[in-house]
Parts: structure tokens; C-alpha cells; sequence
């Protein structure tokens, strides 16, 4: 079974190195060109494709995983919020939903009820306005 994984890696690895030299010098073989120059051309190939494509694919990789750290802040920043468990004081990020009153702590796997307060604040006027004073906005 361990075997049979190593030599399918090895057989993996021998394709993604040799495989395109390999088709290179079967390429000159049948049209009667040198080879092992072949060969060679198709091993360099292989290698700067090789590069780009692991190049780009390591910056895309990288792009998508700072977009999707980006929009997972986001959604937590805007639709949830962060609360300690009543049990061992563990915080634990719970989105913000009214028809939702429990949830359960994920260090202690206790449920919590959870309870929401809301308050009024004036809107004032940014300072840098006209209106100085900062009254109320209608
Ligand atoms: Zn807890």
C-alpha cells in the first residue's frame, strides 16, 4: 500500500521532470532529428513553463487568499460580533441575528444564552462642516 503510493509519486514525478523531454526526443526519433538535442530542448522548455506556471500560480494562489481573508474580515466586522463565554471567558465570535438567543462556546462546547442591548445615540455633524456646533441632523 506505502509502495504503491511512493512509486505512483515517483512515476508523478518522472512525468512532471522528463515528460515533456521525453515526448521531445520521440518527436526526433520519428522525424529523424538528433535526439538527445531533442531532448534537452524539451527539458528546458519544460523548465521555463514550469517556472512561469508555478510563478503565476503562486501569485494567483496568493491573491485569492488575501481576497478571501479580505472578505471573510468584512462579513465578521459587519455581521457578527465578539463575546466571552459565561462559562470560561473564551471569546467567541457569534453573528449578530435576533432570532438567534444561544450559542455555544467553542473551547468549553457550553451553550450560553446570549443577550442583546441596544441604545439611542444623537447623529451629529462631522466637525469640519458648516455647522460647528455639531446639533443634531434632522
Ligand atoms: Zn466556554
Amino acid at each position: 500500500m506505502k509502495i504503491k503510493g511512493v512509486l505512483g509519486l515517483l512515476f508523478s514525478l518522472f512525468l512532471k521532470l522528463f515528460g515533456i523531454a521525453v515526448l521531445f526526443g520521440l518527436i526526433g526519433y520519428c522525424f529523424d532529428l538528433p535526439v538527445f538535442g531533442m531532448f534537452l530542448i524539451g527539458f528546458v522548455v519544460n523548465f521555463f513553463l514550469g517556472t512561469i506556471f508555478t510563478y503565476f500560480y503562486g501569485y494567483m494562489h496568493e491573491k485569492l487568499l488575501v481576497d478571501q481573508t479580505k472578505k471573510m474580515l468584512e462579513y465578521q466586522s459587519n455581521k457578527t460580533a465578539t463575546v466571552a463565554c459565561a462559562f470560561c471567558h473564551e471569546p467567541n465570535i457569534v453573528p449578530i441575528d435576533l432570532s438567534q438567543t444561544k450559542f455555544r462556546c467553542t473551547k468549553c462546547h457550553h451553550v450560553n444564552r446570549l443577550i442583546a442591548e441596544f441604545s439611542a445615540a444623537q447623529i451629529t455633524v462631522p466637525q469640519s462642516t458648516d455647522d460647528m456646533i455639531g446639533r443634531a441632523v434632522e
